[in-house]
């Protein structure tokens, strides 16, 4: 597929550079027509010209402002003969030439022909134009088709046409079998409208791509491009938005009217947040005019043409499904909704697949083991994974990508790019060690958190000084209470740890207690976990989407009651987690003392070792 500019107004581009060349070629005889007329008599010193007079030897003078124009007396010179020299301030010269009785008169000045005239009125005019056009012609190469004042108006549209080159196709998105299956649908649609119209089947306007960054919706678009083998109109929400009010809702006239010329085909609306956003959400500065006035003119043209007449169907995609204006999403719209979700385990394996045939695998890749340890990773995220393995590969001068490249790519997402230039000095790296493996035993022993697959006092990241990396072993959607606990107790097992062996405590918890008191909040407030207040939802409204678990909901509006029970309940599930936690370091103290002494030689304690050192943990026996 090969993206190529709709072509605007030709004919008028050609104009502007003829008139652009003639310009230029009136200002070049310009510059050269007064020498070439110049070149007449024989330049002479103006000494020698003074010389000549005082001798007597000159008859007459023309005395023009840049120059002297002369004749000799007959017996000095031939008849007819002019010279001239270019005069210097010289008050006395008409004393002089008087003296010498010489005839002399000054020149006029040179009188300017109609043509002339004409040149300097016409030809800066034209010199501006050109240097307009010619810039007006740059700025549009660039910014996505040939744009100026001039056609300020037009849609900034991209016309995607079929070609030989990189054709997407739905064989390069994986991982989101149900909307690609929507979008089939769409396809056949386009290709044989009949066989839908025929039982009076209405063919959908709209379909509305949703879901969170970097899942694929960009590219399934393309993909549908790519097979229906229609014309594909492809616009980004924000290129509506410009200065200019009235601009938007212009070329949102222009892009349909296209559209329908070209019809049956696709019009995609990338960002469609962009020009979406919900009215009411806005009055914050007295309204957006302009993109209100696009979004209006996009109902208009959506409600506009009738499914009968021109099969145009409008793709658009948003990862902020929420705040879109709901008139967009009435039936007869986009009242087709498309979810494009984040990949489970065996769409990572598939999209995995799919980008590890661009690069060269070792034998011992095992894709199905880097899509569990993955979970979350939309196929953005995926793709990038794969490009970081081959970059750690070739970096490490290896001809293949390995599996431990992939470990060390998965490490470098996750938690950031190893930081070997903090320096900590010695006692804070003991305290970071104990609080990593007071983490990493916590979590060894309850359930709930994956298992513990390297502990490391390489700072990584922003914040963390140490950590614990815990992958899980499966997806999982569902946690039960026993695990919610469990994960409390874990995040704060580094500051017990602390705790137990130093008896004194480091700002380096602060982080771990915030998501700690974060979780054991959600378990009162939204899980209903709670016996003392019961299976009632207390956190107010619906979580965001794809934003994680809000935290910073509003709590519905409680008594003052409810609110300290709701309290003094977070408090006990984190406290309970606290001693559980507490319970088995101290339980396992020497435990804690060799692995955190082994850290601290090694820094990083990883694979069967850790495994088999965790191992040894004593279960305790009330946990
Ligand atoms: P979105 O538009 O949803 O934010 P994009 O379509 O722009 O995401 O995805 C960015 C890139 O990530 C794609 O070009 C592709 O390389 C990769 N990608 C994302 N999702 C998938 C998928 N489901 N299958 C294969 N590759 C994907
Ligand atoms: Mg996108
Ligand atoms: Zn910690």
């Amino acid at each position: 597929m090969a993206i190529k500019e709709q072509p605007k107004s030709p004919r008028f581009r050609i104009i502007a550079n003829i008139l652009l060349a003639v310009s230029g070629l009136f200002l070049l005889l310009n510059l050269f027509l007064p020498g070439l007329f110049a070149s007449g008599p024989a330049g002479v010193p103006y000494s020698l010209f003074i010389h000549q007079v005082q001798e007597g030897e000159v008859s007459r003078v023309s005395v023009g402002q840049n120059q002297i124009l002369y004749q000799l007396k007959t017996e000095n010179a031939e008849p007819g003969q002019v010279f001239t020299t270019t005069p210097i301030f010289d008050l006395e010269l008409p004393k002089l030439l008087e003296q010498k009785g010489v005839e002399f008169a000054a020149t006029p000045p040179p009188k300017n022909t109609w043509f002339t005239t004409l040149l300097s009125w016409v030809i800066p005019p034209l010199i501006f134009i050109g240097i307009w056009q010619f810039f007006l012609a740059r700025g549009g190469g660039g910014g996505g088709g040939p744009q100026g004042v001039l056609s300020i108006g037009k849609s900034k549209a991209k016309v995607y046409v079929e070609g030989e080159s990189a054709k997407i196709t739905f064989a390069d998105v994986a991982g989101v079998e149900e909307a690609k299956t929507e979008l089939v649908e769409i396809v056949d649609f386009l290709k044989t409208p009949g066989r839908f119209t025929q039982i009076g089947a209405r063919i959908p306007k709209g379909v509305l791509l949703v879901g969170p960054p970097g899942t694929g919706k960009t590219l399934l678009a393309k993909a549908v491009a790519g097979e229906a083998g229609v014309p594909f109109f492809s616009i980004s929400g924000s290129e509506f938005v410009e200065l200019f009010v009235g601009v938007g809702s212009s070329r949102v006239r222009d892009l349909f009217e296209q559209a329908k010329k070209q019809a049956p085909c696709i019009v995609f609306i990338d960002e469609l947040d962009a020009i979406g956003k919900s009215r009411s959400s806005n009055g914050f500065y007295g309204g957006n005019d302009e993109r209100e006035q696009t979004l209006n003119q996009l109902l208009t043209e959506m409600d506009g043409f009738a499914a009968g007449d021109a099969t145009v169907i409008v793709l658009a995609a948003t990862n902020r499904p929420e705040s879109l204006d709901s008139a967009l999403l009435r039936p007869g719209r986009f009242d087709r909704q498309v979810l494009v979700d984040r990949p489970d385990l065996s769409g990572r394996e598939a999209i995995l697949k799919i980008h590890a045939q661009k690069v060269k695998l070792g034998d011992d890749v095992d894709l199905r083991a880097i899509a569990t340890r993955t979970p979350g990773f939309a196929g953005a995220d995926l793709a990038n994974l794969v490009n970081e393995a081959a970059l750690l590969a070739a970096r490490n001068l290896r001809e293949r990508v390995a599996q431990e490249d992939f470990a060390e790519a998965i490490e470098r997402v996750v938690a950031g790019l190893e930081k070997k230039s903090r320096v900590m000095n010695e006692t804070e790296k003991k305290i970071v060690a104990y609080h990593e493996v007071g983490h990493a035993m916590v979590g060894a022993l309850t359930t709930g958190n994956g298992r513990v697959e390297k502990i490391s006092i390489i700072p990584r990241g922003m914040a963390a000084l140490g950590y614990t990396l815990q992958l899980p072993t499966e997806d999982r959607f569902l946690m039960n209470e026993t695990e919610l606990r469990g994960q409390i107790a874990t995040l704060l097992g580094g500051r017990s740890a602390e705790e137990i062996v130093f008896n004194s405590i480091t700002t380096g918890a602060s982080n771990d207690l915030q998501r700690a008191t974060d979780l054991a909040e959600r378990m009162v407030t939204t899980y209903g976990m709670s016996k003392v207040l019961g299976p009632l939802a207390y956190q107010q409204g619906q979580q965001s989407m794809f934003l994680g678990n809000g935290a910073s909901n509003p709590r519905r509006a409680v008594s003052e009651d409810t609110s300290k029970a709701i309290d003094s309940e977070v408090k006990e599930i984190v406290e309970t987690a606290h001693e559980q936690a507490l319970e088995i370091l101290r339980q396992n103290r020497d435990l804690l003392e060799a692995i955190a002494t082994q850290l601290l030689e090694t820094e990083v304690i990883e694979g069967e070792k850790l495994h088999s050192l965790l191992g040894q943990i004593k279960p305790v026996a009330n946990s």
